[in-house]
């Protein structure tokens, strides 16, 4: 098994890991920008890459009970948010295998001004 095995993401504006830069996800992959992480805003991702999961917890949300665990770069090791792996209130069904990063372990990359 290759942990490090990085994926490279193609789009015009990619998501990255605030610490080491690996490609976490796409500007078209966003559901939605209004969700609260625990340090502040929170982006709702339908696919998050180069991430490993923790283990299962329940925890109570702002909008209820939810099994979730939290997702971990798997470059750089850090916490960039969760995954929702079930959602006990019908009305939150919808996050169900999504994921939830926080804005604060993130940057956003445009491709035609990345400076590398
Ligand atoms: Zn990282």
């Amino acid at each position: 098994m290759d942990a490090k095995h990085q994926v490279y993401l193609q789009g015009d504006q990619i998501y990255t890991c605030s610490e080491c830069h690996a490609h976490l996800a796409r500007n078209d992959d966003i559901i939605s920008k209004g969700f609260q992480g625990r340090h502040g805003r929170a982006y709702l991702f339908k696919t998050v890459h180069n991430i490993a999961l923790g283990p299962k917890e329940d925890r109570v949300l702002m909008t209820g009970l939810h099994s979730v665990a939290d997702i971990t770069c798997t470059i750089c090791q850090s916490v960039v948010g969760w995954i929702y792996l079930f959602a006990f209130e019908g009305s939150q069904k919808y996050k169900e295998g999504k994921y939830i990063v926080e804005k604060a372990k993130i940057s956003k990359e445009n491709h035609w001004i990345q400076r590398e």
